[in-house]
């Protein structure tokens, strides 16, 4: 991932602390993954067994201690170097070497009896052996600890999910001209993986092809069955373009659609719209859901649409705030998350459409942004 400015780290764990003393914690601890990523512009090759930790000390925004302007962290010595030169800005490295107590290490920099927010892909390994080493600490997921903390996004960021946005559209557009009848749904699969890397994406997480029956199964994988005339297919694709993710989904249609299929297919489309319309100032996630919902349900179809409208989506290609009946939380400008209603008929097909949107950023001021914008009507494929 191409770095950030190093002051943009900084403010982040600036931000993250202050965050952390309102909650009443002592700190996060942040392991390789996005949080790690999203703090120090760091990404190391191998996530392994070996304990690497940072550490974000709460601040009140007085007074500012070390770990946050300049970052803390325990590093295997192995690695030390790696963290240096991977890391943007400086870094104050505990080392580690093999045969050391590495949770020990770690519990020197924390308060024995605190209570501190650590990344939700920390290893149970690593929580366990931290909570072994520092008595009475209690440990919570960060994202339940701080749910909104990667939640809302800069115009840098917002560029590159665009641009991954992009990167997706353009994959899709390039796999409607290919064939579908008489291939299996991993081959279209890896089409679409291909498609994707070629448009900049990094990493790939899903190409999701799920044709006829399949297609009533949200997260079918893409499988040895082979598409054919009469077969709606759910394409729902995405990963990480330059850190940042891509998440779409189109349901299209091999040979002409019957009348119902057509009319399933209009009332998640219609859903769609009323979802991405109701991302107004005032509004909170659960009227996303609701909005979307609503238009399922007066057309019949409620009890099929069995998963909630929406996700947000950053350095991962799922993550909080979730758009979800009981989400009473506001949207904020810059948040970026899906909007993905579904119909599932079982045993004959199901159609999603998804978009990612960016709250109110300054090119749709008090709207919601569609950040991937490939056609949503249904597309018939040959
Ligand atoms: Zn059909
Ligand atoms: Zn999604
Ligand atoms: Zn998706």
């Amino acid at each position: 991932m191409t770095p950030f400015a190093p002051h943009v780290y900084a403010e982040r764990r600036r931000r993250a602390a202050a965050q952390a003393a309102r909650a009443g914690l002592d700190g996060l601890l942040v392991t390789p993954g996005p949080d790690l990523a999203y703090f120090l512009g760091y990404s190391p090759a191998a996530t392994t067994e070996r304990l690497t930790l940072l550490v974000v000390p709460a601040a009140d925004g007085a007074a500012e201690p070390d770990g946050v302007a300049q970052a803390l962290a325990v590093v295997p010595r192995l690695e030390a170097h790696d963290l240096e030169v991977g890391a943007v800005g400086p870094v104050e490295a505990l080392a580690w070497s093999d045969g050391e107590d590495e949770h020990a290490v770690a519990a020197r920099l924390l308060r024995p009896g605190g209570r501190y927010a650590i990344s939700d892909s920390a290893w149970a390994l690593h929580v366990l052996g931290l909570l072994e080493a520092l008595p009475g600490a209690a440990l919570v997921p960060v994202t339940r600890a701080l749910p909104m903390l990667r939640a809302v996004k800069s115009p840098e960021e917002v560029a590159r999910m665009a641009a991954a946005g992009a990167g997706a559209d353009a994959a899709f557009g390039e796999i409607l001209a290919r064939p579908f009848a008489g291939r299996r749904e991993r081959e279209v699969a890896a089409d679409l993986d291909a498609l994707l890397r070629a448009h900049g994406h990094k990493q790939v997480d899903f190409t999701l092809v799920c044709a006829g029956e399949n297609g009533a199964d949200p997260h079918h994988d893409a499988g040895d069955r082979v598409l054919r005339e009469g077969d709606m297919v759910v394409l729902d694709f995405g990963g990480l373009a330059d850190g940042y993710g891509s998440d779409t989904t189109r349901t299209v249609h091999v040979g002409e659609p019957s009348a119902q299929e057509r009319e399933v297919h209009d009332v998640v489309r219609a859903a769609q719209e009323a979802g991405v319309r109701a991302v107004v100032p005032g509004a909170t996630c659960q009227d996303v859901d609701r909005a979307a919902r609503a238009v399922v349900e007066e057309a019949g179809y409620g009890e099929h649409f069995i998963h909630r409208t929406g996700h947000g989506i950053g350095l991962t290609t799922h993550e909080p705030p979730y758009m979800v009946e009981g989400e009473t939380r506001p949207i904020e400008a810059g948040m970026c998350f899906s909007v993905e209603p579904g119909i599932y008929l079982p045993g004959r097909f199901g159609v999603r459409i998804e978009d990612v949107v960016v709250a109110f950023d300054d090119a749709v001021p008090g709207a919601a942004r569609r950040l991937n914008d490939s056609p949503r009507a249904l597309q018939v494929v040959g």
